[in-house]
């Protein structure tokens, strides 16, 4: 019998109540010791609202995790972002499929999904697998069936404009098949503009007690292979969250993000000592680096063809982001509310771009 009791049963009985008790005892005792400090949250260029509403509720003494959710919620629900949710661009079927992932620095956990379908805002769903299952990432019919047990209804993510993008790019795609698109001069500038422009939303915070934690949300990349997983809901990759260290997280080409464990790498160096900012490019230049081993991501010039950077945020509230390129100024920025102000900052890239696409 002993050894039936659920960890439900567990919590409903005396001891499991004295239990968390005596935990949240210590948990307040922890938290009334630290000292206020600097708020802090950081947010990839298409973050500005998100690190907008992440303060207010961190200024509501909310979670961190909630507050950076809420944040990302409002990227994830609007159609004009391309590159997350709701509007987001679809693989080559035509589908959107979407992955997130989600960690809470003061208990070191963390959960994620990936090939998510029909569910608008997969960073709920993240925190749902981090705090109502013993795993860490839900994929694919798995990761709805789960999301649909918690209550969240299936909708049709494709937006009429991004079906005509996708539809564009399949016109394009070849001169050998059996799609025509329309040629004109527009529609040539429009397919460049968008093939290299890729999004994706990270958003990491402190709270005034020192707490860290972060989300990082995505449509990945658009006319992906059905199933293809990027590095956003890979802790790790696209996230990494140590509460005693920073949090860090990233956008941009996840496969040379995961094949170097990048947000990992950006908190290990800010716990040697280096700044953000400065852990950012020591990432970067690592992956970098790396990816020399790998001919097809090098440029005439033996440099990385693809995009990524890097947001992070430390223990004392500092923040800093860095970026393999320079590019369009919508694109290379970041996103930072520091407590008094939220603003739009320019990104530091390691390389210019000649071309600004
Ligand atoms: N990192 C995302 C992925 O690889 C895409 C992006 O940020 O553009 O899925």
């Amino acid at each position: 019998m002993r050894d039936k009791l659920s960890r439900r049963d567990f919590l409903k009985t005396g001891i499991g109540i004295g239990a968390a008790s005596v935990l949240t005892a210590g948990k307040n005792l922890a938290v009334q010791q630290k000292k206020e400090g600097k708020m802090c949250v950081v947010a990839s260029g298409n973050g500005l609202r998100a690190t907008e509403k992440a303060m207010e509720l961190l200024r509501q003494g909310k979670d961190p995790l909630d507050a950076v959710i809420a944040g990302v919620n409002i990227v994830e629900s609007d159609p004009e972002d391309r590159s997350v949710g709701y509007g987001g661009l679809p693989n080559e079927e035509g589908v959107v499929e979407l992955d997130s992932s989600v960690m809470h620095g003061p208990t070191h956990n963390g959960g994620a999904v990936a090939s998510l379908r029909n569910i608008k805002n997969p960073s709920k769903v993240a925190k749902l697998v981090m705090e109502r299952t013993d795993h860490a990432l839900l994929v694919g019919k798995g990761a709805l069936r789960f999301a649909k047990a918690h209550g969240f209804k299936e909708e049709n993510l494709l937006t009429d404009e991004a079906r005509e993008r996708w539809l564009e790019r399949k016109e394009t795609l070849s001169d050998r098949d059996y799609w025509f698109a329309p040629k004109t001069e527009e529609l040539e500038k429009e397919l460049e503009s968008y093939l290299s422009s890729h999004g994706t939303i990270n958003c990491c915070a402190i709270d005034a007690l020192g707490n860290l934690a972060g989300v990082t949300t995505t449509s990945g990349f658009f006319f992906k292979i059905p199933g293809r997983v990027g590095d956003s809901p890979i802790i790790g990759a696209g996230l990494y969250v140590d509460n005693e260290i920073g949090a860090a997280g990233s956008t941009g080409r996840g496969e040379a993000n995961i094949l170097n464990c990048g947000s990992f790498q950006v908190v290990n160096f800010m716990s040697k000592g280096l700044s953000p900012e400065e852990a950012c490019f020591k990432t970067l230049e690592r992956i970098e680096e790396k990816s020399r081993l790998l001919p097809h991501l090098l440029n005439e010039k033996g440099l990385p063809r693809f995009g990524l950077s890097f947001y992070a945020v430390n223990k004392k509230g500092e923040y800093g982001a860095a970026s393999m390129w320079s590019g369009r100024e919508e694109v290379r920025k970041f996103a930072v509310h520091d407590g008094k102000e939220n603003k739009l900052k320019p990104i530091p890239y390691l390389y210019e771009r000649e071309k600004q696409i």
